[in-house]
């Protein structure tokens, strides 16, 4: 029976509530389907679609039926993908997981001394990472003995010097950790290796990635690696985002401790939850369409300080590299977005980048002018590919035994 079945590739991406996961063919990495359960814990519901939408389907469960945690929950996506997609048969699972700390450079095969080591990274990542690992769990005990791969989203980051990793903090906190980690690595590393193979005539250039989506950052990019980006020790540093501060004076943190009290929950749930486009639009949305549509003062000024955070953090990269030759625009607003793109282009103008209209308004490929000095790129990114592709290389070309991880 399995010789008829197509081998394919899970990917999942657990988060607090969540489990997102993409099947891919392993023979050619095309996607099969991509799917979510969300509210896991409250009121659940699944929902699943095919990219030639010829499979669409969405479920909501009473309270009492809902799957409870991450193993109900990955139990659910498998009974629905043994259902709905009986010809397929999971060859391996691929993980994305937010910390590798400063040891795992590359994608790692998922054994009991990774996962123990992972834990150690809670610390790091406290928001994520165990939600991560549930994920890796649940998926250990429903699939048995199936190579599973943990892909990071800091590893694309460490080639960065010690200059660009650092805090100036005394040393002895770089040791034990406090570093410029960086995220968005596996998007990064997408849209890199995409402008290799589709535009190797712009690849190795002084680059910056604005990957723009509730979550942001940018991130520097020379002959093919990576030299700085915007996020450091958290995603919570660099521009401001959906509904995340980006860079805070920190004595405005000990303002908060010393003189109103603040315990550290509170200014968590201040700095992930409350500030960004949310804090700035007064309230009204951390969501960049539902800013774009309102007339509101607040909300043209939280679009503007938007914008001006990206341009600024273009520059300050392009100083790190002592220049610019490519920018490319991704994520959700920055895919989507035709005025955050053209506002960012525009106010650009006096360092010699030039929009091309036309092509910004029909979301070109290249929206820069011919005679502009940057090339200007909208690329849409797609980490769950790059973490299919992570999880093809690794499952088949070594045994399990020899998948010790490259470290520093
Ligand atoms: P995440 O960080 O959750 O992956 P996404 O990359 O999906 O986020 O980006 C979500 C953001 O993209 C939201 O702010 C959303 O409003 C914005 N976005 C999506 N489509 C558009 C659009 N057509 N115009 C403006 N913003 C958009």
């Amino acid at each position: 029976m399995n010789t008829a079945r197509i081998p394919a590739i899970l990917i999942i991406n657990s988060g607090s509530s969540s489990i997102k996961f993409a099947v891919f063919d392993d023979a050619n990495l095309s996607e099969l389907v991509k799917g979510q359960i969300d509210g896991i814990g409250s009121h659940a519901s699944f929902k699943v679609k095919s990219p030639d939408q010829r499979i669409q389907e969405t479920i909501t469960w009473p309270k009492e039926l809902a799957p409870q945690d991450h193993n109900a929950a990955l139990k659910v996506i498998l009974e629905w993908l043994h259902h709905a997609l009986s010809n397929v048969h999971i060859l391996a699972v691929g993980h994305r997981v937010v910390h590798g700390s400063a040891k795992y450079l590359e994608p790692v095969m998922i054994n009991d001394a990774v996962i123990h080591e992972l834990e150690s990274f809670y610390a790091l990542a406290p928001l994520h990472e165990p939600h991560n690992i549930a994920g890796i769990k649940a998926a250990r005990e429903v699939f048995g003995d199936i190579p599973q791969i943990a892909c990071f989203d800091t590893a694309f980051h460490r080639s960065q010097s010690f200059i660009n990793d650092t805090y100036a903090l005394p040393r002895t906190f770089y040791e034990e950790g406090v570093r410029r980690y960086g995220f968005h690595g596996l998007s990064y590393e997408y849209i890199n290796s995409y402008v290799q193979q589709y535009l190797p005539a712009y690849f190795g250039k002084k680059t910056v990635v604005a990957h723009l989506g509730n979550g942001a950052s940018l991130c520097a990019i020379e002959r093919g690696h990576a030299v700085a980006t915007t996020m450091g020790f958290s995603p919570l540093d660099g521009i401001p985002m959906g509904s995340r501060s980006g860079q805070v004076d920190p004595g405005v943190l000990l303002y908060l401790m010393q003189y109103k009290q603040w315990d550290a929950q509170r200014i968590s749930d201040l700095l992930y939850k409350e500030s960004g486009l949310k804090g700035i639009s007064g309230g009204l949305s951390n969501d960049m369409r539902t800013l774009e549509a309102s007339n509101t003062f607040e909300a043209k000024e939280a679009i503007n300080y938007f914008a001006q955070h990206v341009q600024q953090e273009i520059l300050s990269l392009a100083a790190v590299m002592k220049g610019l030759e490519v920018l490319i625009f991704t994520g959700g607003i920055g895919e989507n977005s035709v005025f955050i793109r053209g506002q960012v282009i525009q106010e650009l103008q006096w360092v010699g980048i030039e929009l091309d209209t036309a092509a910004n308004d029909s979301g070109a490929e290249i929206l820069s002018n011919i005679s502009s000095k940057v090339v200007c790129l909208r690329i849409a990114t797609n980490e769950e590919l790059m973490i299919a592709k992570h999880t093809h290389n690794l499952s088949t070309a070594l045994p399990s035994e020899s998948l010790d991880t490259k470290t520093r």
